[in-house]
């Protein structure tokens, strides 16, 4: 029961369930005076049966905003099957009233999902998975189940790992993906795998990340990159039909320096124009010395051009420099040009001789920084996005897609000072650059590809590595010891012995996906039971403490008893 409304004698319900609301007329002339009593007193969010007839409704109650709106109930008898304390959140809303917080929301979810939208979502959400699954089908692929309890795949984050009662002291690992199952089972012969894969990482708190989440993982043995690309474009071009949208295949091949250069992220958003410029070639004798010493130095001198942007006031620049600077660029630079010349402290530093080669039209408005890729790209990278979140910056184009290839084989991690796979381990190196494996690793490219979507990563994918010695390799290159990859990796490294076909994959981020194409924001608007971004359950309440007993028949003992 969605809501009541009396008028008279007469007594409307509006009765909900998945498909939408119809309205139940309760009305002296067809519905039993004891039913109107008891419709007239029913809670909201009550379950009930109703008996009745199905009637078009009088030309003047017709409600055009209801799908049902020219139809009615005419009810004849109703039971209470499921009486319903007060709901702690409203699930019928008035057309202004705004949701309850979120967190109550995740706390009381059964009522939030009765909402329309969530139920809207998850009927989207089930109608793209069948799509994925007849998609995979039909190009031959089986769907096989890889376990839950598991030894580690790592993906670069924590395990969540799971205490084995029968084998004190020893533990299972949740996967962060099925990676590792994936390859031997192309070693197994299977040579086209896919699975709705649950993968999980214990990462520290992240907007937008969920610890458990969906991926559309695929494998597949004597293949190319560009024959992997292919299937996917393909299942997305079926996702996106699925839900209304015509998309255009293939995607842009960018390679990753290069979008390193133009954009200074790797999931850039090709709806929005704004691309850097490398000025350094510009810079003459005449420029600021810190200019001059930075080029000096090997850094570069990136730049954005924004039309029209003459006009900002110094607080929206100052908020673009503000950017820039929280991602370690020294300042950001700017010069605007008016009818009377260049101004602004941009146009100081540079000196009239750059901005003359540099050029500009009246209106413009230049942005830029100095400094080492390393740092200079991503923040001016940063600065681009933020031009692009401007509500007068429209996009030209709905949905930008676009692959990321030829990404380096590692990356320096900040905090540790280490290389870590800019993937995973199992990722195989550019054919290229192998022979630098050894000598010059870490400029090594991989035979890595992203896809990419209106600048949201939908997903990853690579080549694997079929040699066992060179997955040693790369274990070793990142310093893991080799008791652990004996302990970790052996069946790994057995089955690549055992017979291995060349073979690569991609896994798709499906929650993402289902985000994306609801025209949500937030993951857990696509995800039944989600947790918070702090990895709590508010529903259910986990994680919750298990008790001493419980603990015991695990052999273990909890050192830290304060709640975090
Ligand atoms: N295992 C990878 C991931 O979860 C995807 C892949 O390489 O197929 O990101």
């Amino acid at each position: 029961m969605h809501r009541t409304r009396s008028l008279g004698s007469i007594v409307f319900l509006d009765l909900r369930d998945r498909a939408g609301v119809l309205q139940a007329t309760c009305d002296p002339r067809f519905t039993p005076l004891d039913v109107i009593a008891v419709a007239g007193r029913l809670g909201a969010e009550t379950v009930v049966e109703v008996d009745g007839v199905v009637a078009v409704r009088p030309a003047e109650m017709v409600n055009r905003e209801l799908v049902t709106g020219t139809i009615e109930l005419q009810v004849t008898a109703l039971r209470i099957v499921g009486p319903a304390v007060t709901p702690a959140i409203p699930v019928a809303r008035g057309k202004d009233e705004k949701l309850a917080a979120e967190e109550l929301r995740l706390k009381h979810r059964i009522l939030d999902l009765r909402r329309p939208e969530l139920q809207a979502n998850l009927i989207l959400r089930h109608r793209l998975l069948q799509v994925a699954r007849q998609l995979m089908t039909s190009h031959g692929f089986l769907e096989i189940e890889t376990p839950i309890l598991t030894k580690t795949t790592p993906e670069g984050a924590r395990d969540y790992l799971v205490p084995s009662r029968v084998h004190p002291g020893e533990f299972y690992a949740l996967p962060q993906s099925p990676q590792i199952y994936k390859q031997l089972l192309m070693v197994a012969g299977f040579d086209r795998y896919f699975q709705i894969a649950r993968c999980f990482r214990d990462e520290d708190l992240r907007a937008d990340r969920q610890p458990e989440f969906a991926q559309i993982d695929i494998e597949c043995a004597f293949v190319t990159q560009e024959d992997v690309q292919v299937v996917v474009e393909r299942v997305l071009t079926a996702l996106w039909k699925e839900a209304g949208h015509d998309i255009a295949t293939p995607f842009e091949r960018i390679r990753w320096a290069d979008a390193m250069e133009r954009f200074g992220i790797d999931k850039p958003d090709l709806r929005y124009g704004f691309e850097l410029e490398n000025w350094t070639a510009h810079v003459q004798p005449d420029a600021a010395s810190f200019v001059l010493d930075g080029v000096a130095a090997g850094g570069k001198l990136r730049g954005i051009r924004v039309a029209n942007g003459a006009t900002w006031s110094r607080k929206e620049v100052d908020a673009l420099a503000a950017v820039a600077k929280a991602q370690g660029l020294g300042g950001l630079l700017w010069a605007k040009r008016t009818d009377a010349g260049w101004e602004g402290q941009g146009a100081k530093a540079f000196g009239a001789a750059t901005m003359e080669r540099i050029g500009g039209v009246s209106g413009d408005l230049l942005l830029a920084g100095v400094g080492a890729d390393a740092v200079a790209l991503p923040a001016m990278g940063q600065v681009r996005l933020e031009l692009t979140r401007r509500p007068e910056h429209l996009p030209t184009i709905a949905h930008a897609f676009c692959w990321i290839v030829d990404f380096p084989l590692f990356e320096l991690d900040a905090a540790s000072g280490e290389h870590m796979p800019a993937h995973h381990p199992f990722t195989a190196p550019h054919p290229d650059d192998t022979h630098k494996l050894e000598t010059a690793p870490w400029e090594c490219r991989a035979m890595h590809y992203d896809a990419v979507y209106n600048g949201n990563e939908l997903g990853s994918g690579s080549i694997r590595i079929t040699d066992p010695a060179v997955q040693e390799t790369i274990f070793r290159l990142l310093k893991v010891p080799a008791d652990e990859i004996q302990r970790r990796f052996a069946f790994l490294l057995d089955g690549l012995a055992a017979g291995a076909p060349p073979h690569g994959g991609f896994a798709l981020g499906f929650d993402r996906i289902a985000m994306l194409l609801a025209g949500s924001t937030s993951l857990r608007d696509v995800i039944a039971f989600p947790k918070t971004t702090a990895a709590r359950a508010l529903f259910e309440g986990a994680p919750s403490p298990v008790s001493e007993r419980d603990l015991a028949a695990l052999s273990l003992a909890v050192l830290v008893k304060e709640k975090s």
